[in-house]
Parts: structure tokens; C-alpha cells; sequence
């Protein structure tokens, strides 16, 4: 006898035949119709934005209500904003040219929906990572099911919750659960897959879209560098890097994993880090605006990359005062060598290794040698030599003289690119992602396309030279 279907992946394979045949039953809707959804999801997120603040804080053990805010609530709410200013346009058929041969022909692409999209996030960002590419997705005309991450359970419970009450199963439904969860999802034959998470889950999800041939988002992660000029001011560079570090402790895709100094600045660079963290954060222990390492292996794996880099010899400063707990302050590390994981792996998490370099071709070589990141932060640099780094360094996106903003631009696509990534979301790029650019050729009554007829006679001979 076969052992019962685990009931989470049997509702996930019901919801997704509803979804399905629901999409099939009206698979256009119209503008009015997707306005009408996103103002619903902005009602939502407006209307529990305190149990959002709650529900995610209380999934870290401690996030700051203020980081909630920004990312969870007002981020998707701008996405939402703008793209209830700019659909009607993006729907538009677009008109292309056409050879001098057609002309007269009318050649358009039209954006459909194309069905049924799997969204698959990560802890870090609860809610904006699943309502991001909601909105894009409702934007676009599909239906969505949302797999939410298994160290999110009381944001997943929200989640559901509030979505329940704007949104019947058949157009928007929230699954928990754990990984075999979220394998058994990524094997539904989706019409689009948008995947939030680390490049090594990355692998597995592109191997099972594969089997339906879905097409994927993968928005992964990696080693974005920030890299500091020798003439731009220090302590700015050391303030904004510092502050990357902080907000949510690091646990940012794009915050700034490692730092490029100039080398005879290194020392003055690392004091002016440890000043403004504690600028920002006077104490860490028990300070409520300074988020914690959301469960304990992921803080015993912060431990064990400072543990391994100071028995290697790497010189490893806290920032801040430490504690028992998973307030963990930013530590920042000179005297890195190639061997040290803190070299190797993305961080994730407070711990900012400083990189000297001699010459700028030596820093674009540092970053050329790696994995492309998904952002890379030039502080300093203008004219030519910024023209050199934008043509010469491969990343996701690029902030200059800041980090991570952006991101918050909902008019500017996001994504990675090589093992950061591939495929964009947000604003425009969104839409586009999650349509289908459907190629049209309408043909004018008269056009005398039976000169290209057989039997072909001297005519397209003729054209062909
Ligand atoms: P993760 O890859 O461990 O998990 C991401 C999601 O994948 C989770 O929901 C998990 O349940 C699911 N999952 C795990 N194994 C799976 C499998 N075999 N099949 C299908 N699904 C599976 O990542 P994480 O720890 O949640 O997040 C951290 C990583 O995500 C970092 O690398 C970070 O840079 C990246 N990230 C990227 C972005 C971005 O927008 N590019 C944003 C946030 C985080």
C-alpha cells in the first residue's frame, strides 16, 4: 500500500489544477481588472502592517520594527504605486518596423499572462520577497501560488492569512511548510517559476523546471564587493558600507559582503566602520532597532567564520558589545588570505572583510577573477575611472556611492547575472518577465502576398540578390 500524500504538497497540487483551469476560464484580464488587484494587496499590507511588523520580528527572535517597515510594507506598496501608474502603458501592443517588402502589414507584440506563477522566497525579506513578484505577477495577469520559506513560519501564517481576505485560492494561495515542500513545488508544471534564494538551491530549482521546460527567475545571492577609491571621502564610504552591514545584520542579498580598500588606507577605513556602527547602535544587547540572527545555526555559522579567521591570523574587531545571544555586532576583519572562508563564502551576516589593493586594475581583477555578484558599490570614483569599473566589472546592479538602493527603485529591473542570478523583476521588467511577448503579424487585405506564391518566379530570385 502506498503511504498517504502529505497533505501540504496534495492542497498544493489541488490549488494548482484550480489555478489552472481558473486562468483557462478568463486568461485575459483587463486593466480595471488588475488595478483592482493591486489596490487590494495594498489595502492588505496598509491594513496589517503592525502584525507584519509583529509576525516577522517575531520569526528573527528580535527585528527591528523600523527595518519591517521600510522593506516589508513600503517596499511592495511603492512597487505597487507605480506600477498602478504605469500598467496601462506597459499592456499596451508595442508596434515594431517592418521590412520595406511588408509594409502595410501590421507588426505588433502583444504581452499576454501566462498562466500559473510559482513564487518561492527566502527568510530574509518575508514578505517583500513574495509580494514583489506577486505584484509583478498580478500585474501581469497570472495567477500565483507562493511557497514561502520553512525559518518563516509566523510570516507565512500572516501571509496566508491576509491574502485569504482579499484574494480567492484560485488567484493567490500561500503554502508553509518545509524543503520537501518546496521541492515538491518546484515539480509543478508552472508556466513561470520565480525563485529567491542561494545559488545552491538555484541548481536544484533550474534541474526540476527543466522536466516542465517552465521558465525561471533566479534571483540568488553571492559576494557583492564595495569598492572604495583612494580620493573619495573615507568616512562617508565607512558610514553607508557600515550602515549596508547593519540593516537586518547583513542578512541582505545585496548588502556589501566584502570591502576593496586602498591599501594604505585600510587601518583608517576600519576604525571610521567601527565609529559609525556605533554611531548607529550605542549598544547592541537588548537594543530592539538592531535586528538578530534569525535562529541559532545560522549565528553559530557567523561564530565559526570569525572563529576560523582570527585561528588563521586574520585581525577581527567588534564594533559593538557582545552577548550570549543572536545580537550579533558588525565584526570587521583586516588581514584576510585566500584560505579563510570569509574569502570564499557569502556572509551573510555582520562581518565585513577589508580587502587592501594597490591599483584599480588590481581591484577589477579581484572582482573579474569571482563569481559575478548580484551588486557591486563604487564609492569615490567619477569620469573615467567610474566609466572603467561600470564596463569592466560584471554585477546584478550597481549603486554609486551608496549601497543597495538600488533595489528600491521600482523603475529599474533587479536581478543577477551568472551565478547572482538571471532574469529580472520590479517596475516594467516584471511585467515583461511574467508576459508572454507574443510576436504578431496581422496582414492587410490587400497586400499581394501571392507574389510570393508558387510557382516563385523570377521575382523572389530577384529579391533574394
Ligand atoms: P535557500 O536557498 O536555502 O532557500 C530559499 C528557498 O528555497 C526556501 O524557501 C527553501 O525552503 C527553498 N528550498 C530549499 N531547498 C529546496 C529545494 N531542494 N527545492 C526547492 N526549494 C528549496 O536560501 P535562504 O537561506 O532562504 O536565503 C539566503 C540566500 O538567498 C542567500 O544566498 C541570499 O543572497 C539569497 N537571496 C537572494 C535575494 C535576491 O533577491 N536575489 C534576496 C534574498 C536572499
Amino acid at each position: 500500500m502506498n503511504p498517504p500524500m502529505d497533505p501540504i504538497i496534495q492542497r498544493m497540487q489541488g490549488v494548482f489544477e484550480r489555478q489552472r483551469l481558473a486562468f483557462l476560464q478568463h486568461p485575459y484580464p483587463t486593466l480595471a481588472e488588475r488595478k483592482a488587484k493591486l489596490k487590494t494587496l495594498r489595502a492588505l499590507l496598509q491594513r496589517y502592517q503592525d502584525q507584519i511588523v509583529t509576525a516577522v520580528s517575531a520569526d528573527f527572535g528580535g527585528r527591528a520594527p523600523a527595518e519591517t517597515k521600510l522593506a516589508e510594507v513600503l517596499g511592495p506598496v511603492f512597487e505597487i504605486n507605480h506600477a498602478l501608474h504605469a500598467l496601462g502603458g506597459w499592456m499596451k501592443p508595442k508596434k515594431r518596423s517592418t521590412e520595406l517588402l511588408f509594409l502595410g502589414n501590421s507588426v505588433r507584440v502583444n504581452y499576454q499572462p501566462k498562466g500559473v506563477v510559482g513564487v518561492i522566497g527566502a527568510w530574509n525579506f518575508p514578505l517583500y520577497l513574495s509580494v514583489g513578484p506577486l505584484v509583478a505577477a498580478l500585474a501581469a495577469g497570472n495567477r500565483v501560488m507562493i511557497k514561502m520559506s520553512e525559518l518563516s513560519p509566523r510570516s507565512t501564517a500572516l501571509l496566508a492569512q491576509m491574502l485569504a481576505e482579499g484574494f480567492a485560492e484560485d488567484e493567490v494561495a500561500v503554502f508553509g511548510g518545509e524543503v520537501a515542500q518546496a521541492e515538491a513545488f518546484s515539480h509543478l508544471p508552472f508556466n513561470h517559476i520565480v525563485f529567491t534564494g542561494s545559488p545552491a538551491v538555484g541548481h536544484h530549482i533550474m534541474r526540476a523546471a527543466s522536466q516542465n521546460l517552465t521558465p525561471v527567475t533566479l534571483e540568488l545571492g553571492g559576494k557583492s564587493p564595495a569598492l572604495v577609491s583612494a580620493e573619495g571621502p573615507l568616512a562617508a564610504a565607512a558610514e553607508r558600507i557600515a550602515h549596508g552591514k547593519a540593516f537586518n545584520s547583513g542578512q541582505i542579498c545585496v548588502s556589501p559582503d566584502y570591502a576593496l580598500v586602498p591599501r594604505g588606507k585600510v587601518e583608517e577605513f576600519a576604525t571610521e566602520v567601527q565609529a559609525s556602527f556605533r554611531k548607529f547602535y550605542p549598544t547592541v544587547q537588548g537594543n530592539h532597532e538592531y535586528t538578530s540572527i534569525t535562529s541559532e545555526p545560522h549565528a553559530q555559522r557567523i561564530r565559526d567564520l570569525l572563529a576560523e579567521a582570527t585561528a588563521k591570523g586574520a585581525k577581527v574587531t567588534a564594533c559593538g558589545d557582545n552577548g550570549p545571544g543572536r545580537r550579533i555586532p558588525l565584526h570587521v576583519v583586516t588581514g584576510v588570505t585566500e584560505d579563510m572562508r570569509i574569502a570564499k563564502e557569502e556572509l551573510f551576516g555582520p562581518i565585513l572583510p577589508v580587502i587592501p589593493y594597490d591599483n584599480i586594475d588590481q581591484a577589477i581583477a579581484y572582482i573579474a577573477a569571482r563569481p559575478r555578484p548580484l551588486a557591486m558599490y563604487p564609492f569615490g570614483f567619477s569620469g573615467a575611472e567610474l566609466d572603467k569599473l561600470m564596463r569592466k566589472t560584471h554585477s546584478g546592479g550597481v549603486s554609486v556611492d551608496d549601497w543597495g538602493w538600488h533595489v528600491f527603485n521600482h523603475d529599474l529591473p533587479f536581478g543577477g547575472v551568472g551565478n547572482s542570478g538571471m532574469g529580472t523583476y520590479h517596475g516594467e521588467e516584471g511585467f515583461r518577465e511574467l508576459s508572454h511577448a507574443k510576436g504578431t503579424f496581422k496582414r492587410f487585405r490587400w497586400f499581394p502576398m501571392g507574389l510570393f506564391y508558387p510557382p516563385y518566379g523570377n521575382l523572389v530570385q530577384r529579391l533574394v540578390f
